[in-house]
Protein backbone atom coordinates (compact mmCIF):
# COMPACT_ATOMS: atom_id res chain seq x y z
CA UNK A 1 0.00 0.00 0.00
CA UNK A 2 2.86 2.53 1.26
CA UNK A 3 4.54 1.62 -2.31
CA UNK A 4 1.58 3.25 -4.14
CA UNK A 5 0.56 5.80 -1.60
CA UNK A 6 3.76 7.44 -1.49
CA UNK A 7 4.46 8.02 -5.40
CA UNK A 8 0.96 9.06 -5.74
CA UNK A 9 1.72 11.69 -2.98
CA UNK A 10 4.98 12.61 -4.54
CA UNK A 11 2.95 13.97 -7.31
CA UNK A 12 0.41 16.53 -4.95
CA UNK A 13 3.64 17.17 -3.00
CA UNK A 14 5.71 17.88 -6.15
CA UNK A 15 2.55 20.52 -7.77
CA UNK A 16 2.45 22.34 -3.60
CA UNK A 17 6.32 22.83 -3.83
CA UNK A 18 6.32 24.48 -6.69
CA UNK A 19 3.34 26.48 -6.50
CA UNK A 20 5.01 26.84 -2.65
CA UNK A 21 8.49 28.05 -1.33
CA UNK A 22 10.27 25.91 -1.82
CA UNK A 23 11.90 25.40 1.28
CA UNK A 24 11.33 21.47 2.03
CA UNK A 25 14.83 20.69 0.88
CA UNK A 26 15.19 17.61 2.08
CA UNK A 27 11.88 16.33 0.78
CA UNK A 28 13.06 17.75 -2.39
CA UNK A 29 16.19 15.66 -2.93
CA UNK A 30 14.08 12.66 -1.41
CA UNK A 31 11.04 12.90 -2.91
CA UNK A 32 12.03 14.21 -6.60
CA UNK A 33 15.52 12.37 -6.87
CA UNK A 34 16.56 16.05 -8.02
CA UNK A 35 19.77 15.99 -9.24
CA UNK A 36 21.98 18.02 -7.11
CA UNK A 37 24.34 20.42 -8.32
CA UNK A 38 26.97 18.67 -6.42
CA UNK A 39 29.91 16.23 -7.90
CA UNK A 40 30.13 12.47 -6.32
CA UNK A 41 34.01 11.32 -6.60
CA UNK A 42 34.08 8.40 -7.99
CA UNK A 43 35.56 6.58 -5.34
CA UNK A 44 33.14 7.88 -2.73
CA UNK A 45 32.99 5.99 0.57
CA UNK A 46 30.31 5.86 2.81
CA UNK A 47 30.32 7.89 5.79
CA UNK A 48 29.02 6.40 9.67
CA UNK A 49 29.32 8.45 12.45
CA UNK A 50 27.35 8.40 15.78
CA UNK A 51 29.27 11.77 16.68
CA UNK A 52 29.57 14.67 13.78
CA UNK A 53 31.94 17.93 14.41
CA UNK A 54 31.47 20.26 11.18
CA UNK A 55 33.83 23.07 9.93
CA UNK A 56 33.36 25.67 7.11
CA UNK A 57 36.75 26.39 5.94
CA UNK A 58 37.05 29.79 4.60
CA UNK A 59 33.49 29.17 2.26
CA UNK A 60 32.23 30.56 -1.09
CA UNK A 61 29.46 29.98 -2.79
CA UNK A 62 27.81 31.71 -5.82
CA UNK A 63 24.32 30.93 -7.08
CA UNK A 64 23.97 30.57 -10.85
CA UNK A 65 23.81 34.66 -12.11
CA UNK A 66 24.36 35.80 -8.15
CA UNK A 67 27.41 37.09 -6.96
CA UNK A 68 29.24 36.16 -3.72
CA UNK A 69 25.81 34.43 -2.12
CA UNK A 70 28.68 33.32 0.87
CA UNK A 71 32.09 34.90 1.49
CA UNK A 72 34.98 33.00 3.08
CA UNK A 73 33.04 31.93 5.57
CA UNK A 74 34.92 29.56 8.02
CA UNK A 75 33.24 28.49 11.80
CA UNK A 76 33.37 25.43 13.62
CA UNK A 77 30.46 23.26 15.30
CA UNK A 78 32.04 20.57 18.23
CA UNK A 79 30.22 17.46 18.42
CA UNK A 80 27.06 17.33 19.97
CA UNK A 81 26.92 21.21 20.77
CA UNK A 82 24.44 23.86 18.96
CA UNK A 83 24.59 26.92 16.83
CA UNK A 84 22.30 29.62 15.60
CA UNK A 85 22.71 31.45 12.57
CA UNK A 86 21.18 34.71 12.56
CA UNK A 87 21.00 37.76 10.57
CA UNK A 88 18.56 39.32 7.79
CA UNK A 89 16.38 38.37 4.90
CA UNK A 90 18.50 36.80 2.15
CA UNK A 91 22.21 37.11 4.75
CA UNK A 92 22.79 33.73 3.63
CA UNK A 93 21.50 31.33 6.37
CA UNK A 94 19.75 28.56 4.18
CA UNK A 95 22.12 28.67 1.82
CA UNK A 96 24.66 27.00 4.11
CA UNK A 97 22.47 24.29 5.33
CA UNK A 98 22.18 23.92 1.37
CA UNK A 99 25.75 23.42 1.18
CA UNK A 100 26.30 21.07 3.98
CA UNK A 101 23.42 18.78 2.34
CA UNK A 102 25.48 18.96 -0.73
CA UNK A 103 22.45 20.46 -2.76
CA UNK A 104 25.05 22.51 -3.98
CA UNK A 105 28.75 22.64 -3.56
CA UNK A 106 31.06 25.40 -2.62
CA UNK A 107 33.01 27.38 -4.99
CA UNK A 108 35.86 27.71 -2.71
CA UNK A 109 37.13 26.62 0.20
CA UNK A 110 35.99 23.12 2.19
CA UNK A 111 32.85 21.58 4.49
CA UNK A 112 34.19 18.97 6.97
CA UNK A 113 32.02 16.50 8.69
CA UNK A 114 34.31 15.19 11.56
CA UNK A 115 37.45 16.21 9.95
CA UNK A 116 37.03 14.61 6.09
CA UNK A 117 35.62 16.79 3.39
CA UNK A 118 32.48 15.91 2.41
CA UNK A 119 33.04 16.16 -1.07
CA UNK A 120 35.04 12.75 -0.43
CA UNK A 121 32.03 10.88 0.63
CA UNK A 122 28.71 9.67 -1.59
CA UNK A 123 26.09 12.35 -1.22
CA UNK A 124 23.78 9.29 0.47
CA UNK A 125 25.81 8.87 3.23
CA UNK A 126 26.37 12.65 3.65
CA UNK A 127 22.43 13.05 3.68
CA UNK A 128 21.70 10.15 5.95
CA UNK A 129 23.78 11.70 8.55
CA UNK A 130 21.57 15.01 8.27
CA UNK A 131 18.02 15.24 9.54
CA UNK A 132 16.27 18.94 8.84
CA UNK A 133 13.38 20.43 10.11
CA UNK A 134 11.81 22.86 7.58
CA UNK A 135 10.08 25.61 8.14
CA UNK A 136 7.34 24.33 5.89
CA UNK A 137 6.69 20.86 6.82
CA UNK A 138 4.42 19.15 3.82
CA UNK A 139 2.24 16.81 5.22
CA UNK A 140 0.65 13.76 3.08
CA UNK A 141 -3.07 12.82 3.11
CA UNK A 142 -2.36 9.94 5.18
CA UNK A 143 -2.28 9.35 8.93
CA UNK A 144 -0.45 11.08 11.36
CA UNK A 145 1.40 7.72 11.74
CA UNK A 146 2.51 7.10 8.57
CA UNK A 147 3.53 10.67 7.96
CA UNK A 148 5.74 10.09 11.00
CA UNK A 149 6.78 6.98 10.07
CA UNK A 150 7.89 8.68 6.74
CA UNK A 151 11.03 9.77 8.21
CA UNK A 152 12.08 6.25 7.92
CA UNK A 153 10.09 3.61 6.22
CA UNK A 154 11.24 1.08 7.95
CA UNK A 155 11.07 1.85 11.44
CA UNK A 156 8.43 0.25 13.68
CA UNK A 157 4.94 0.97 15.00
CA UNK A 158 6.90 1.11 18.38
CA UNK A 159 9.81 3.58 16.84
CA UNK A 160 7.28 5.95 15.74
CA UNK A 161 4.89 5.86 18.76
CA UNK A 162 8.90 7.21 20.75
CA UNK A 163 9.72 9.51 18.10
CA UNK A 164 5.81 11.10 18.88
CA UNK A 165 6.35 10.99 22.19
CA UNK A 166 9.87 12.74 22.28
CA UNK A 167 8.16 15.62 19.91
CA UNK A 168 5.56 15.57 22.38
CA UNK A 169 2.96 15.07 20.05
CA UNK A 170 1.35 12.52 22.20
CA UNK A 171 -1.11 14.99 23.66
CA UNK A 172 -2.49 16.15 20.61
CA UNK A 173 -2.71 12.56 19.04
CA UNK A 174 -4.61 11.22 22.24
CA UNK A 175 -6.99 13.40 21.72
CA UNK A 176 -8.02 12.80 18.28
CA UNK A 177 -10.79 10.83 17.63
CA UNK A 178 -8.94 8.31 15.58
CA UNK A 179 -5.65 8.88 17.78
CA UNK A 180 -2.38 7.95 15.85
CA UNK A 181 -4.63 6.65 12.36
CA UNK A 182 -6.62 9.95 12.11
CA UNK A 183 -5.84 11.35 8.55
CA UNK A 184 -4.49 14.62 8.15
CA UNK A 185 -3.51 16.73 5.35
CA UNK A 186 -5.61 18.17 2.34
CA UNK A 187 -8.17 15.35 2.56
CA UNK A 188 -8.17 15.22 6.61
CA UNK A 189 -7.84 17.54 9.86
CA UNK A 190 -5.81 20.45 8.89
CA UNK A 191 -2.84 20.73 11.88
CA UNK A 192 -1.79 24.43 12.79
CA UNK A 193 1.97 25.20 12.53
CA UNK A 194 2.90 24.07 15.79
CA UNK A 195 1.65 21.11 15.30
CA UNK A 196 3.12 20.48 12.08
CA UNK A 197 6.18 21.23 13.36
CA UNK A 198 6.12 18.49 15.88
CA UNK A 199 5.24 16.13 13.37
CA UNK A 200 8.51 17.01 11.77
CA UNK A 201 10.49 16.92 14.31
CA UNK A 202 9.26 13.21 15.15
CA UNK A 203 10.11 12.71 11.41
CA UNK A 204 13.58 13.71 11.93
CA UNK A 205 14.03 12.11 15.28
CA UNK A 206 12.79 8.88 13.63
CA UNK A 207 15.71 9.32 10.82
CA UNK A 208 18.23 8.73 14.01
CA UNK A 209 21.02 11.46 12.78
CA UNK A 210 23.81 12.56 14.68
CA UNK A 211 23.42 16.23 12.81
CA UNK A 212 20.01 18.30 13.36
CA UNK A 213 19.40 21.46 11.57
CA UNK A 214 16.00 23.34 12.24
CA UNK A 215 15.13 26.10 10.00
CA UNK A 216 12.82 28.08 11.95
CA UNK A 217 9.53 29.38 10.88
CA UNK A 218 9.06 32.85 10.46
CA UNK A 219 4.96 33.35 9.98
CA UNK A 220 3.11 30.20 10.89
CA UNK A 221 3.77 29.96 14.65
CA UNK A 222 3.17 32.56 17.44
CA UNK A 223 5.93 33.49 20.02
CA UNK A 224 4.43 31.12 22.58
CA UNK A 225 4.06 28.26 20.43
CA UNK A 226 7.44 29.20 19.13
CA UNK A 227 8.97 28.84 22.38
CA UNK A 228 7.42 25.68 23.14
CA UNK A 229 8.62 24.07 20.51
CA UNK A 230 11.80 25.73 20.86
CA UNK A 231 12.30 24.05 24.01
CA UNK A 232 10.95 20.93 22.37
CA UNK A 233 14.24 20.59 20.25
CA UNK A 234 16.52 22.02 22.98
CA UNK A 235 15.60 18.40 24.75
CA UNK A 236 15.59 16.36 21.33
CA UNK A 237 18.51 18.02 19.92
CA UNK A 238 20.74 16.29 23.31
CA UNK A 239 23.50 14.71 21.68
CA UNK A 240 22.78 15.76 18.46
CA UNK A 241 25.33 18.49 16.86
CA UNK A 242 22.76 21.03 15.61
CA UNK A 243 22.28 23.74 13.43
CA UNK A 244 19.39 26.69 13.66
CA UNK A 245 18.22 28.87 11.42
CA UNK A 246 16.83 31.59 13.50
CA UNK A 247 14.13 34.55 12.95
CA UNK A 248 13.40 35.35 17.00
CA UNK A 249 16.72 35.77 18.97
CA UNK A 250 14.60 35.12 21.84
CA UNK A 251 14.59 31.34 20.82
CA UNK A 252 18.23 30.64 20.74
CA UNK A 253 19.98 32.42 23.85
CA UNK A 254 20.66 29.48 25.02
CA UNK A 255 23.48 28.25 21.85
CA UNK A 256 26.85 27.08 22.35
CA UNK A 257 27.49 29.53 19.58
CA UNK A 258 25.90 32.27 17.53
CA UNK A 259 26.63 33.36 14.22
CA UNK A 260 25.43 36.76 12.99
CA UNK A 261 25.48 37.16 9.23
CA UNK A 262 24.64 39.94 7.12
CA UNK A 263 25.59 39.95 3.13
CA UNK A 264 26.94 36.25 3.16
CA UNK A 265 29.87 37.11 5.92
CA UNK A 266 29.83 36.65 9.17
CA UNK A 267 30.05 39.90 10.82
CA UNK A 268 29.84 38.67 14.46
CA UNK A 269 30.04 35.30 16.86
CA UNK A 270 30.02 34.71 20.34
CA UNK A 271 27.25 33.83 22.57
CA UNK A 272 24.28 35.26 23.38
CA UNK A 273 26.20 37.34 26.29
CA UNK A 274 29.78 37.70 24.62
CA UNK A 275 27.19 39.28 21.97
CA UNK A 276 25.04 41.56 23.84
CA UNK A 277 28.61 42.65 25.86
CA UNK A 278 30.38 43.78 22.43
CA UNK A 279 26.82 46.27 21.37
CA UNK A 280 27.26 45.39 17.65
CA UNK A 281 24.35 44.62 14.96
CA UNK A 282 23.37 40.88 17.15
CA UNK A 283 22.72 43.31 20.09
CA UNK A 284 21.10 46.24 18.10
CA UNK A 285 18.90 43.37 16.55
CA UNK A 286 18.09 41.80 20.20
CA UNK A 287 17.22 45.07 21.04
CA UNK A 288 14.46 45.98 18.19
CA UNK A 289 13.30 42.66 18.78
CA UNK A 290 13.12 43.01 22.52
CA UNK A 291 11.08 46.92 21.76
CA UNK A 292 8.45 44.73 19.83
CA UNK A 293 7.82 42.31 22.19
CA UNK A 294 7.53 45.12 24.98
P1 LIG B 1 15.73 34.24 4.91
O1 LIG B 1 15.98 34.65 6.33
O2 LIG B 1 14.81 35.19 4.19
O3 LIG B 1 15.29 32.79 4.76
P2 LIG B 1 18.51 33.62 4.24
O4 LIG B 1 19.46 34.38 5.10
O5 LIG B 1 18.25 32.20 4.59
O6 LIG B 1 17.14 34.43 4.10
P3 LIG B 1 19.25 32.57 1.66
O7 LIG B 1 17.96 31.88 1.43
O8 LIG B 1 20.44 31.74 1.99
O9 LIG B 1 19.10 33.72 2.75
O10 LIG B 1 19.57 33.44 0.36
C1 LIG B 1 20.75 34.20 0.20
C2 LIG B 1 20.70 34.92 -1.14
O11 LIG B 1 20.73 33.95 -2.19
C3 LIG B 1 19.43 35.75 -1.34
O12 LIG B 1 19.80 36.91 -2.07
C4 LIG B 1 18.54 34.85 -2.18
O13 LIG B 1 17.71 35.61 -3.01
C5 LIG B 1 19.57 34.09 -3.03
N1 LIG B 1 19.11 32.74 -3.37
C6 LIG B 1 18.63 31.80 -2.53
N2 LIG B 1 18.34 30.67 -3.19
C7 LIG B 1 18.65 30.90 -4.50
C8 LIG B 1 18.58 30.12 -5.69
N3 LIG B 1 18.16 28.87 -5.67
N4 LIG B 1 18.99 30.71 -6.85
C9 LIG B 1 19.43 31.96 -6.89
N5 LIG B 1 19.53 32.76 -5.80
C10 LIG B 1 19.15 32.24 -4.61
Amino acid sequence: MMQIFIPLNFLGFVYREIKGSLTNIENMFKLLAIKSKTFEDGNAKNLELINACIEFKNVSFSYQNKKNTIKGLTFNIEAGKKIAIVGPSGAGKSTITKLLYRFYDASSGDILISHKSIKSYSLDSVRKLIAIVPQDTVLFNNSILENVRYGRLSATDKEVNKAIADAQLSDFVNSLPDKLNTQVGERGLKLSGGEKQRVAIARSLLKNTPILIFDEATSSLDSHNEAAIMETLKQVATGHTSLVIAHRLSTIIDADEILYMEKGKIKEQGTHQDLLVKNGFYADLWRKQSDVVR
